[in-house]
């Protein structure tokens, strides 16, 4: 980066960690997009003298309401919910709902701030936008959860729409809680519209939405590695988490003839030097889908090995699948990654490496896909789930699947043809953060202020 131009977006920096202290998810977020973004704008005169950088990193709208429900012994309690309504330039605003004590407002505007590059990268008519609570639902019971949902929503419901906002899960909400969620909104609205997705099959939900984010995710990786002469057949993965995104991903890597070694979750890590089966990895979804049980029991139950309180990345192995949560690769980890020959990373979980693991990994040979595109498939098919509602229909599994390799597949041809470097290398989180920001700038641009 030229000197002129590193001083341009430190000061930015700056002055955007004092507009919003104490949240540096989102500063973090931020500093990553722009690195990229800056000189792009430095070299392009029409993005300049609009303040882009100054708008694109202020939400258009965030809500903070109170929740209070009542748990099975009849104490109330309260909880924050939030929706950040980030950037509604390219369509309405998407982006999913979490629920985990460490929900806060930066962690939601970090996420929200992603998913406007996300959404773009997708090339559907979709904003960004992300929402959440601090509620734990871990130990809760299902009225428990159904009752936070319903209350939840009964705040919610007045600022979504299917032309205004369209929330979907993310951690801890899936089937169960967007079931509850969207049977709250139907009570009170009167209406069956596409207001959220990723719901059944049984009431307006898309085939392959609960697999898209993990298959897109392998489908992305494959792109990566057939661009070098590299194929997934043999090859071994570590995959990190074993909730929606885990799940798929480990059962897309071993459909194409891959070998999952591990998978985790916030006690540890369990290690299959066999290989975790498509018969085991039924046995982990029924623990942790309908049993909700930990990822430990695998070990007991397979004769594995358990590493309590690790993660995965010290385990040798050829790809690397981060699916867990944010800032989950650490430095060391990354060097550890490295050291062990590992040859790709492809991002499930949204900024799942801290900034000084991103340096270690750019600045090695590992093929490294940011999570804007290499997650990017639950979105999208998000997004064709909107166009089933709008058109009452219901698309096959193979029709879905097919739309979102070819979707994957465009998402990599458009981060290189932004981040391809002079050696003819792909830097592919250069042209991720390029592509996404060029289609949402120019619609700002369009729409005046
Ligand atoms: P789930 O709730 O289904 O699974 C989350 C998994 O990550 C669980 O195994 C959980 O373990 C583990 N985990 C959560 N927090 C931590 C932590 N602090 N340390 C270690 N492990 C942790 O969520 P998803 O699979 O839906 O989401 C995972 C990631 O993927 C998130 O970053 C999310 O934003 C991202 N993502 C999800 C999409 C989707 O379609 N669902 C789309 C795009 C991105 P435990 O059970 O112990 O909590």
């Amino acid at each position: 980066m030229k000197k002129k131009t590193q001083k341009q977006l430190d000061t930015f920096l700056e002055k955007l960690a004092e507009r919003n202290p104490h949240q540096p998810e989102f500063q973090q977020a931020v500093k990553e997009v722009l690195q990229s973004v800056v000189p792009y704008i430095a070299q392009h005169e029409k993005y300049q003298d609009q303040a882009l950088l100054e708008r694109i990193t202020e939400p258009e709208r965030i809500i903070t309401f109170r929740v209070v429900w009542q748990d099975d012994d009849g104490a109330l309690h309260v909880n924050r919910g939030y929706r950040v309504q980030f950037n509604s330039a390219i369509g309405p605003y998407k982006g999913g709902i979490r629920f985990t004590p460490t929900v806060t407002p930066s962690v939601l505007k970090f996420l929200a701030f992603e998913q406007i590059f996300k959404n773009s990268l997708t090339g559907l008519p979709m904003g960004g936008g992300k929402g959440g609570s601090d509620f734990n639902p871990r130990d809760r019971s299902d009225s428990e959860v159904m009752r936070f949902c319903q209350a939840f929503m009964t705040e919610l419901y007045r600022h979504i729409g299917p032309d205004t906002d369209i929330p979907a899960g993310d951690i801890n909400v899936s089937a169960r809680e967007i079931g509850y969620l969207y049977g709250q909104y139907k009570k009170i609205a009167n209406v069956h519209q596409p207001v959220l997705t990723g719901k059944g099959l049984a009431y307006g939900g898309s085939k392959i939405r609960t697999e898209a984010t993990g298959y897109g995710n392998v489908f992305f990786m494959r792109e990566m590695l057939k661009r070098v002469g590299k194929e997934i057949e043999g090859t071994t993965a570590v995959v990190s988490g074993s909730g929606n995104v885990a799940q798929h991903t480990a059962e897309k890597w071993i459909a194409l003839g891959g070998k999952v070694l591990a998978m985790s979750d916030s006690d540890g890590t369990i290690y299959d030097e066999s290989g975790i089966s498509q018969e085991k990895l039924e046995w982990i979804k029924d623990l942790k889908n309908n049993k909700r049980g930990r990822i430990k029991e695998y070990a007991k139950e397979f004769d594995a090995e358990f590493r309590e309180g690790k993660k995965p990345w010290d385990i040798k192995s050829d790809v690397a699948f981060p699916c867990a949560t944010q800032n989950e690769i650490e430095k060391k980890d990354a060097e550890k990654l490295v050291k062990n020959g590992c040859q790709a990373l492809s991002e499930g979980a949204n900024m799942p490496c801290t900034e000084a693991a991103m340096e270690v990994l750019r600045d090695s040979d590992i093929l490294y896909a940011p999570g804007k595109a290499s997650n990017a498939g639950g979105v999208a098919v998000s997004g064709l789930e909107i166009s089933q509602n709008i058109l009452r229909l219901s698309w096959s599994r193979e029709e879905v699947e097919e739309r979102l390799e070819k979707i994957m597949q465009e998402i990599h041809e458009k981060c290189l043809e932004y981040g391809i470097d002079d050696n003819g290398n792909a830097d592919y989180v250069k042209g991720a953060n390029i592509a996404g920001f060029v289609k949402v700038a120019d619609a700002m641009i369009a729409l005046g202020v």
